[in-house]
């Protein structure tokens, strides 16, 4: 039987709910369980794809295509295994799906109440998920007392009652303000949000104590006392991020061990633990991230909004957690310097700074804010050989970069900011061209690409490079013969054998535009490598330029598939030429 461990908020939001679930989840796997971990979003949006991400941050995409909140990237980072859209429920979702099957006469004669149908509906989602599982870890979202998380606490308790108190283990995240007149940890908001989940008839089994400091003996006991829990229970978990901190967030699965909270965990669960769990090769990779051989700096231009006087740099979470992924296994630590692309429009010779840089990202974005700053990036990354690595947006922006100052396509843009551009060499597919609803209508989800032979970007995803008299030989893709669109890597079978197997991987994407076919041979005529493209040859899903230290850009977002024990190999490799 699947057991169950429930993580609520208490306090305020943002205090690392998501990265305390993703390491339990992790300290449970480390235990040989197999473990999923959804998370529930009380809005009323079916995904976060619809979500603007400077208030929301990142979208997170899973390989099946769901658009997400960070969270599960999370979890799948800290797990090193991908999770599926179903492991996000939003009531949006609950009531769609309620509706729909009130419509289709599934609860005729019926009266479809909040109680037990919405509980119900969320039950089941949870246990679809659970299939096969031995704990599924579930994180509700904001905090405990918000209107919008009754119907999930409801279900929280109404599955404790099916399966018994043994079988699920409540832990509430809260935070422990020091105002800074008193300088004194207050514990009174933690009382009041055990006070909060008591009167939704669940009592937590665990507390874990954020804060800016580790909390003492004297505020435990008084948790004790006022929350009636054994003071082992309360979990102290400080900053690991901030001034004075040792800087990783991957430490905590490892601060949490210390404390014992694996083990309590599993006692609460009637569980015993099916394999020793075995941190070495992941303390190796936080040792490396806190003790750097070298430094590396890469400027990331983007575009950057203000939400009142607060920077969200949440948007590029996952590049930025690649990035430090690929830094721990080159031993070096990357600094980032957040550049606001308008910047290169105001001043076109600003980009001269980029000199001080070992590399260059463009990230995915949307829009015309800071487009032409970051094509003079590009341009000036390409010219000066600086490493660079274009992500989605970063790809295309490449492509017009290229189309315009090497093809002398002087207006070469994509239709997305200019739509009577003579030469799009990024535009909407003709088959895209009729999706006018919003959500969830880009392209979106793992798509396999077959690799050209022999070129960079195969290399850097391990398969084999070819040499010729000591030097790499880049053999392009050739889509091409004689002006007609052939796909040449093709599995080929002799007498019922596999004799020749494309390079193939799968990335993630997230985007509506494409680079426009009708422009494939002029690009690749001029030097541009397109290193890998969809199965059927239509879509160009990677580029790279022989000849230069680094400049590879992906039409996917290699960023959601790295993880601390298995970084991207296209950061990876970018990581090992900005460090040459
Ligand atoms: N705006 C571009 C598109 O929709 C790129 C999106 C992205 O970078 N994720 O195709």
């Amino acid at each position: 039987m699947c057991k169950y461990i429930v993580v609520v908020g208490g306090v305020i939001s943002g205090v690392g709910k998501g990265v305390a679930t993703a390491s339990i989840a992790r300290m449970m796997q480390e235990r040989g369980f197999e473990v999923s971990v959804i998370k529930i979003d009380p809005y009323i949006n079916c995904d976060a794809g619809t979500l603007r991400p400077t208030e929301h941050g990142e979208v997170w995409v899973t390989d099946d295509g769901g658009e997400i909140d960070q969270d599960l990237g999370n979890y799948e980072r800290f797990l090193g295994k991908s999770l599926s859209k179903h492991n996000n429920i939003t009531t949006g979702q609950i009531y769609k799906s309620l509706i729909e099957k009130e419509r289709r006469g599934d609860f005729l004669g019926e009266t479809v109440s909040f109680i037990p149908h919405v509980p119900n509906e969320i039950k089941n989602r949870i246990k679809k998920v659970s299939e096969g599982k031995d704990i599924v870890l579930i994180e509700i979202g904001g905090t405990v007392g918000d209107y919008e998380n009754v119907p999930f606490l409801f279900a929280m308790k109404s599955l404790e009652n099916e399966l018994g108190s043994d079988n699920i283990a409540y832990i509430l995240v809260t935070y422990l303000p020091i105002p800074s007149h008193i300088e004194e940890m207050k514990s009174k908001p933690t009382q009041i949000a055990v006070k909060l989940l008591r009167e939704n008839g669940i009592q937590p089994d665990f507390i874990l104590c954020r804060g800016k400091k580790r909390l003492d003996e004297i505020r435990k006991k008084k948790l004790e006392l006022y929350a009636n829990i054994k003071s082992e229970n309360i979990i102290s978990m400080p900053d690991v991020i901030g001034p004075g901190t040792v800087n990783t967030i991957y430490v905590i699965p490892l601060d949490l061990e210390k404390e014992g909270l694996g083990d309590k965990i599993l006692k609460k669960l009637n569980l015993v633990e099916k394999k020793h769990p075995d941190w070495s090769l992941w303390e190796e990779a936080v040792e490396k991230i806190l003790v750097p051989e070298k430094v590396i700096r890469v400027a990331m231009v983007g575009k950057y909004l203000d939400i009142g006087d607060y920077q969200l740099t949440d948007s590029y979470i996952s590049v930025n957690e690649a990035i430090k992924h690929a830094a721990a296994n080159n031993n070096c630590k990357v600094e980032i310097e957040w550049i606001d692309s308008k910047e290169f429009e105001r001043d076109p010779f600003g980009v001269e700074k980029l000199k001080h840089f070992n590399g260059l990202i463009v990230p995915g974005g949307f829009g015309g804010s800071g487009v032409e700053g970051k094509i003079n990036a590009i341009k000036y990354s390409r010219e000066n050989n600086i490493p660079y690595l274009g992500l989605c947006f970063g790809l295309q922006l490449a492509v017009i970069e290229f189309a315009r100052n090497v093809c002398n396509l002087r207006d070469a843009h994509t239709t997305e900011i200019n739509s009577l551009t003579s030469n799009p060499v990024i535009d909407i597919l003709p088959e895209q061209k009729n999706i006018n609803e919003k959500g969830g209508t880009m392209r979106l989800g793992a798509y396999r690409a077959l690799l050209g032979e022999g070129s960079r970007v195969a290399g850097l995803y391990g398969f084999n490079e070819d040499y010729e008299s000591g030097q790499q030989v880049h053999k392009p893709l050739e889509v091409y013969e004689s002006g007609q669109q052939v796909h040449k890597p093709l599995e080929v079978y002799e007498s019922g054998q596999q004799v020749h197997k494309p390079l193939e991987v799968y990335e993630r994407h997230r985007h509506r535009y494409e680079v426009n076919p009708d422009y494939h041979q002029i690009l690749t005529n001029n030097g541009l490598v397109f290193s890998g493209v969809s199965p059927n040859g239509r879509l160009v899903e990677f580029i790279e330029l022989p000849n230069h230290k680094f400049f590879v850009a992906t039409q996917a977002h290699p960023e959601f598939k790295s993880s601390l024990l298995k970084p991207a190999p296209l950061f990876d490799g970018f990581v090992k030429a900005c460090l040459e």
